[in-house]
């Protein structure tokens, strides 16, 4: 799944919807570091801060979209316009080897394959895994990718780690 906000402490905010996931049938497997990202859509709204992180559960599909969204709403998203600036965005972008396609979900995510923003942090975690319906691995994808908006690294993926562990402590 990709993580992404660009309002209020933006890494409190990835941080916290990271803690949030934990539980109710969903394990955190492993996290991406963080990336701080230019807009992509509306580019007159602060920069991001993005990350990828795997998870491991056995809840279908909606399910698991519907404790994203409610994730979402707990740490204060307000749907603006869509595009614009939030303070979480969780997004699924595969679900192993399923494809999946109606009014709420779709899988693998329609976009993933046009952003540096999800292709960058996706390629840490998981560069050879074969995105679905597109017979190409992550790092291929991101070889291929024309997106030219800026993706810097900020936190190393062990620094996560640490903030998570204090954030539990
Ligand atoms: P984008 O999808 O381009 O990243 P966004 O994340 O800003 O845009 P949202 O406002 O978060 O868009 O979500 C709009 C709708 O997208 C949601 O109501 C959800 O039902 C639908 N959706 C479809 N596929 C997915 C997916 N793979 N992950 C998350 N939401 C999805
Ligand atoms: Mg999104
Ligand atoms: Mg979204």
């Amino acid at each position: 799944m990709s993580l992404g906000a660009n309002l209020g402490d933006r890494e409190e905010n990835l941080i916290r919807a990271l803690q949030a996931l934990r539980g109710g049938g969903i394990r955190l497997s492993r996290c991406s570091g963080i990336y701080e990202t230019e807009p992509v859509g509306r580019e007159e709204q602060p920069d991001f801060l993005n990350m990828v992180a795997r998870i491991t559960t056995l809840l279908p599909p909606l399910q698991l979209l519907s404790r994203l969204q409610e994730i979402e709403q707990r740490l204060g998203r307000i749907r603006h316009e869509r595009w614009g600036a939030r303070t979480i965005d969780l997004d699924l972008l595969c679900m192993q080897g399923l494809t999946w396609q109606d009014e709420r979900l779709i899988l693998p995510h329609p976009r993933l394959h046009e952003r540096r923003f999800v292709l960058v942090p996706f390629a840490e975690i998981a560069a050879e895994y074969v995105v679905p319906g597109t017979g190409a691995t992550v790092q291929e994808l991101l070889q291929a990718c024309r997106d030219q908006h800026q993706v810097r690294p900020c936190c190393s993926a062990e620094q996560v780690q640490l903030r998570m562990r204090k954030a539990r402590a």
